[in-house]
């Protein structure tokens, strides 16, 4: 695959920027459309969506953004630069999307359809939970490097659309061409999986953290049950593929802690560090992979898909029993750490 090589290394470290000459209209507009369909939904859904702004509510959402702030000031990125999404819409999806962040709207999507059929089958505090697990996730993908670049184009018959869209680890180019008639559609996305494993690791420990903080509204012990039993049963034991997203940098956390003598808690810190200041372009992230695991693990890692690549991948990790003491060196740079550091 190639396309890495069109992302350059940001000036800015992490935060949210966004530039080109449709930037600001394409986020209003989306906004606008998002809020229409927000109002239909508080119609159609009437008793759900009662529920839902009401948990939104009962969530102490600046002692989220305390939690998240931490992981921003840890990996370096000055304050005027963070960005927490902090508009919700609803949404009427299909199948399991339970949410959705999108960069270019900044905006938090809730698949009021979702939690509408999740609550006649289970118990409210339990569906809440879940809830707030999406929320966090969606939230830590807000306050990832997030980069968008708009270049658009409108003539008599012809449109030219060209979006370059970095969150976190995930890079992503589409071009749309309308001429005169001719609709054509490209898409390049690399780190997508890889990318919702971070993420999803990132909002379990926030869920933990918050629940030690702020057992809300639900009487503690029944929350805290709640909590653990959704925990294990979903993310420690779950089979999704974000699931095995999170098993796979698990493993590369573990090797590479095993092959640099850093400890686990560290190297996880620097991938967090990445994520967050997006100080590596997508195609130094593929080099150093592959330095490290052997060639093209950094491209299949960068390509996969579902959650059988993964899988894959981690297995062959776990055969591996060649070591890169040279790259050792390369990975304490990158991660920010001198040997030995807690
Ligand atoms: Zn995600």
């Amino acid at each position: 695959m190639r396309g890495f090589e069109s992302f350059k290394r940001s000036d800015a470290l992490g935060g949210r920027t966004r530039t080109g000459n449709f930037a600001e209209q394409a986020e209003k507009e989306m906004n606008e459309d998002m809020l229409q369909e927000h109002a239909a939904c508080v119609e159609k859904y009437t008793e759900t969506a009662a529920t839902i702004l009401n948990w939104l509510k009962a969530l102490d959402l600046k002692e989220v953004g305390n939690i998240f702030s931490e992981y921003l000031t840890k990996s370096g990125i000055p304050v005027e630069h963070w960005n927490v999404a902090e508009k919700f819409y609803l949404y009427e999806g299909v199948g399991d999307n339970e949410m959705a962040y999108n960069s270019a709207s900044n905006a938090i999507r809730i698949n009021v359809k979702y939690y509408d059929e999740l609550l006649l089958r289970y118990d409210e505090d339990e569906v809440f939970v879940r809830f707030m697990h999406a929320l966090f996730h969606e939230t830590a993908h807000s306050t990832s490097y997030n980069k968008i670049e708009w270049d658009v184009e409108f003539g008599e018959t012809n449109m030219r659309a060209d979006l370059k869209q970095q969150t976190g680890f995930d890079a992503n180019v589409a071009s749309k061409r309308i001429d005169n008639g001719r609709k054509s559609d490209e898409q390049m996305r690399v780190f997508e999986l890889f990318n919702e494993g971070i993420t999803e690791q990132i909002a379990h420990e926030v869920v933990l953290e918050y629940v030690r903080r702020r057992p809300t509204s639900i009487e503690p012990s029944k929350f805290k049950r709640t909590t653990t039993n959704y925990l294990e049963s979903e993310i420690f034991e779950g089979t999704n593929d974000y699931d095995a997203a999170r098993q796979m940098i698990t493993a590369i956390v573990l090797s590479i802690s095993e092959q640099t003598n850093v400890p686990e808690k560290v190297v996880w810190r620097g991938f967090v560090r990445q994520y967050y200041t997006g100080e590596m372009t997508p195609g130094d992230v593929v080099e150093l992979l592959n330095e490290t695991f052997g060639s093209n693990f950094g491209e299949r890692i960068a390509e996969a898909k579902d959650g059988t690549d993964l899988r894959e991948l981690a297995l062959s990790l776990r055969s591996l029993s060649t070591h890169y003491p040279d790259v050792a060196q390369k990975w304490l740079d990158h991660l920010h750490v001198t040997r030995g550091a807690q």
